[in-house]
This record gives structure tokens, C-alpha cells and sequence, in this order.
């Protein structure tokens, strides 16, 4: 998504030569690796679209993945950026050798850039749970990314380990299907009923016929989550409260029985944990054929999963819905700066970024949904969009004043990282009372802890001052010796 959304924007902006690297064989990204039944985004469809690619055809009110799949393929065949894709082509190593970016693909191939943009996204690479005897299961085993649709489900006993938001859509979507549904719950979420809603044939005739109707929903949808949701995540306690309400209310009217309502309620704060939208997970939970089981896990079996009551659970089939590495962003790529820092080393498991985008010693290095981004339940694609802008405006900084280089001042991402790192503990990702993907290993959320407006507006003004702005780059080491 976010490299679609730059190849479009650069060339725009007269940036033409353009290569682009995917792994894989297809564009899309995370709707291309998950593939599991119920797939949807929580985004309203009107407003996670590109600005420049609204899409008056959209079938519901939150589009299923499928449909954001073939939205992202269009896309880039219509804008002409699959055209410039290398696909089946990973790349493994990016070094600095000023000026420019040596950059290695898989196959061992070497080429040179002047800037590098990594749009690699963030939950893309698959976390499995650690837990004793995993691999002695010996039914069907897979993370809910790697879904494999060859394995049927129906009439069968399935596992699922997690209640994140892709175990809620996966319960919501299969448990009428299957045999027996076993949901092994560690901690419980709060969750929001989603409004679904399919679109008549008309609405899509006047959204057709009348573009301007797009731009309005387009923007109403992005003023309203940014103004709610955005401003309650960073503290507004009229909004978290407003959150908080409609979550116990939810679950209060869905699940009847006091029992399996008390082992549903969590002991912290709505929307401290990403908020889970989902209005399948209560019905699919309370059906005859479901279980929820919350006794810890204490390994898994060769016939299923052993909790510690001793009991054990038997499984056809154990879907991980084990979530993802949220630290890793670029990484396992190994990406080399100035003076040899390794950035997965300068890391070192909390990753940092100037504004999401820019990591001093790497000059010419810019990341799309990088590091503290804003990214609590907002559309990611309105977010890429501006640092995308962003990004060419450091270009068009270099072309004007033909600069070699531009990387942030250590100064400036000490000085930036420290203000959020003050900001963070007032989040309700923070003081909510709970524990999440969010954090990294420095304990504290790894998210823009301010208003997300503040910063979707800072990326429409640079200030250059906190950047190294690099006439000649064999001046470079001795500048940043000097810093
Ligand atoms: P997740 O939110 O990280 O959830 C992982 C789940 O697995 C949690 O319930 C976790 O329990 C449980 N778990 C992990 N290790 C375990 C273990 N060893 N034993 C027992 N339980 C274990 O992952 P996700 O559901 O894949 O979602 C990740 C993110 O993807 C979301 O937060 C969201 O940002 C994005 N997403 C978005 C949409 C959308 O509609 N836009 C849909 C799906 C996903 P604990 O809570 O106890 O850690």
C-alpha cells in the first residue's frame, strides 16, 4: 500500500526514475498475506482509499480483504506502478556509500540509488507462540497469515490461540461452519460492534456520478476518527469514556450468560489494546458450539492443547492467531548507514525514527509507516500518504539547493523522541492498564503519543533546521563527528 502510494505521488511530482522491490510475486501487502476467512478492515472503505483512487464502487461500508486485494492491484495497474515492480525480488542488504545506497537483492544482485524508501509495512512478519510441544501437534497447524485454505474446516474441531482482531474476525466468520470451536483466550479484549453495512447499487451510481461525494466522505470519515477515536487514544477522557461505554454495552447486551461474560471482561481500559470493531465475536462465541477457554496453556500435544487444569483439549486443525513483530519494520534487511551503524543494532529491539520517517546517520533513508507513527486504528493509507509528501519535499529541498544528502540531526530525534517519551505515559495505550503489541522492549508504547492531526499536519511543514542538510557528502563524516 505504502509503496503504491509513493510511486504515485513521486511521479507526480516529477520523480520518475523509480524502481520498486517486492518479495513477493503481488502487490497489496498485508491484504496479500492475509487471506483468512472474515478478513475486513475496520477502516470505513471511503476513507482507507487512496486520496488520488477513490473508489465509488466499494460493496460495503467496511470492505472484506478480498475486495481491498483487488483495490490495490487496480490501483497499481492503473497508475502504471506495477509496470516498474521487481517482484520475487527481496532485498537483503542496503549499505550507505556515500552518496549514494548500495542496495542487494536475494538473488545477489547489486544496483545504486540516491534515495531509498522503505514501504515494508509494519505486521508482516508472523509471530508464533512460544509454547512447549508446538511442533509435536499433528493435526493442521497454521498462523493466521499463512492461512491454508486446502485444510477443511467444516464439521471439524478447531483450536485458535488468541482473541486479537484477526481471531475475532476468524471466530466471527467459521464458527457456524465447524464442529467445534475452541477459542484459548489469554487476555480478554474489549471489543465495538462494527456498522456494516452493504452499499445499494444507487449509492454507488451517485458516488459515480457525483466525485464530489467521494471527497466529502473521504474527509468525513477522516475528521470524525481522527477527532474521536485519535484525540481519545492520546487522552481525552470524554472520548475514552464515550469508548468505554459502548464497549460494556455491547457486551453486556451480546453475552447473557454472567459466567462467560465475567471470563469476557477485561480488567483495563477500552482501547488500550488496539480496539477490536467486531459485531460476529459475541455470537459466535455464545453458540452451542464454542468454547472459550481461558485455563492457561501448558503445551501442546500431538491430539491438541494441554491446559494447566490438566485437561486436554483435542484439535483437527490449530489456527495461530498469534499476531506479529511490530519491531522489525525493514528489518530482517540488513540496512548499513554512515561511519558502518547498523540500524537494527541502533534499535536494538525500540525502534525510533524522527518523525516516523528518518533515522540520523542514514542519510537519504526514508520509512513509511516507520517508527511511532501514528497508527491506533486510523487509515494507514491517509497517514503514508502524508509522509509520502513529506519525503518529496526533502527531495525537492535537495534539487533546489542540489544537495547530495539529507538525514535528521542526532539533536533533533534525541530532542523529538524525548518530547514523546515524556507524552507517552499520559496514552491510554500506556496508562490504560494493559500489556499490547504496542510496547517495545524499552516498556513503553512504540505510537505518536499526541493528537494524530498535529502530526499529519507537521508533515506538510518541514522544518529543515532539524535536518543535516549535506552539500557535499564527503564532508559528511566530518560533520557528523562534529554533532
Ligand atoms: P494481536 O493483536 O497481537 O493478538 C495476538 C493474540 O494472541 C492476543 O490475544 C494474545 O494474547 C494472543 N497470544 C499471543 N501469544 C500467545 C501465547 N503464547 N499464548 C496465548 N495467547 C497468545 O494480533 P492480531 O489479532 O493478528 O492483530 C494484530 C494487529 O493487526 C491488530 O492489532 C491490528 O492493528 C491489525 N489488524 C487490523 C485489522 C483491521 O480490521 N484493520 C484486522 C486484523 C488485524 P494477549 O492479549 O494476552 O497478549
Amino acid at each position: 500500500m505504502s509503496g503504491i502510494a509513493a510511486v504515485v505521488k513521486l511521479r507526480k511530482a516529477g520523480y520518475t526514475d523509480l524502481t520498486v522491490y517486492e518479495k513477493t510475486d503481488k502487490v497489496g501487502g498485508t491484504w496479500r498475506e492475509n487471506q483468512y476467512p472474515g478478513l475486513s478492515c475496520d477502516v470505513p472503505s471511503r476513507w482507507y482509499s487512496f486520496s488520488f483512487a477513490l473508489n465509488p464502487d466499494w460493496t460495503h461500508r467496511f470492505s472484506y480483504g478480498p475486495e481491498i486485494q483487488a483495490y490495490m492491484e487496480k490501483t497499481a495497474n492503473d497508475f502504471g506502478v506495477t509496470d516498474i515492480v521487481k517482484f520475487n525480488t527481496p532485498v537483503t542488504d542496503l549499505t550507505y556509500a556515500a552518496p549514494h545506497w548500495r542496495l542487494t537483492t536475494g538473488a545477489g544482485e547489486v544496483e545504486q540509488y540516491d534515495i531509498v524508501i522503505s514501504a515494508t509495512g509494519v505486521l508482516h512478519n508472523p509471530v508464533l507462540p512460544k509454547i512447549e510441544g508446538l511442533d509435536s501437534f499433528e493435526g493442521d497447524m497454521f498462523h493466521t497469515a499463512r492461512w491454508d485454505h486446502s485444510v477443511p474446516l467444516e464439521g471439524r474441531k478447531v483450536g485458535i490461540i488468541g482473541t486479537g482482531s484477526t481471531a475475532a474476525q476468524i471466530i466471527g466468520a467459521i464458527t457456524s461452519k465447524v464442529g467445534t470451536m475452541n477459542v484459548f483466550q489469554r487476555t480478554p479484549q474489549w471489543m465495538i460492534p462494527l456498522p456494516q453495512r452493504e452499499y445499494l447499487g444507487i449509492t454507488k451510481w451517485l458516488m459515480r456520478t457525483f466525485p464530489a461525494l467521494q471527497k466529502l466522505t473521504y474527509n468525513f470519515y477522516f475528521k470524525t476518527m481522527v477527532k474521536h477515536f485519535g484525540q481519545a487514544t492520546v487522552g481525552d477522557q470524554k472520548e475514552l469514556a464515550k469508548i468505554q461505554e459502548a464497549c460494556s454495552k455491547h457486551l453486556e447486551d451480546a453475552v447473557k450468560d454472567p459466567e462467560l461474560r465475567a471470563k469476557l471482561t477485561p480488567d483495563y481500559q477500552a482501547a488500550c489494546k488496539r480496539l477490536i470493531f467486531c459485531s460476529d465475536f459475541y455470537p459466535a462465541i455464545t453458540s452451542d458450539n464454542a468454547n472459550l477457554i481461558t485455563e492457561g496453556i501448558e503445551r501442546i500435544v500431538p491430539e491438541g492443547i494441554k491446559t494447566v487444569d490438566g485437561k486436554t483439549h483435542e484439535l483437527d486443525v490449530l489456527v495461530l492467531a498469534t499476531g506479529f513483530d511490530a519491531t522489525s519494520f525493514i528489518l530482517p534487511t540488513k540496512v548499513t548507514g554512515e561511519n558502518g551503524r547498523d540500524l537494527g543494532e541502533a534499535w536494538d529491539g525500540s525502534p525510533r525514527a524522527h518523525r516516523a520517517v528518518g533515522m540520523p546517520g542514514f542519510p537519504n533513508f526514508w520509512m513509511l509507516e516507520g517508527p511511532t507513527g501514528p497508527v491506533g486504528n486510523l487509515s494507514l493509507i491517509t497517514i503514508t500518504e502524508h509522509q509520502v509528501d513529506y519525503v518529496i519535499a526533502m527531495l525537492n529541498k535537495m534539487r533546489d539547493e542540489g544537495l547530495e544528502g539529507i538525514a535528521p540531526k542526532q539533536t533533533s530525534f534525541d530532542a523529538y523522541n524525548a518530547e514523546m517519551q515524556a507524552r507517552v505515559p499520559t496514552t491510554v495505550w500506556a496508562s490504560g492498564g494493559c500489556d499490547s503489541w504496542y510496547f517495545d522492549k524499552s516498556g513503553v508504547p512504540n505510537l505518536y503519543p499526541f493528537s494524530p492531526d498535529r502530526y499529519l499536519n507537521d508533515m506538510h511543514d518541514p522544518d529543515f533546521s532539524e535536518y543535516r542538510l549535506i552539500a557535499d557528502s564527503r564532508e559528511s563524516d566530518a560533520v557528523q563527528a562534529a554533532e
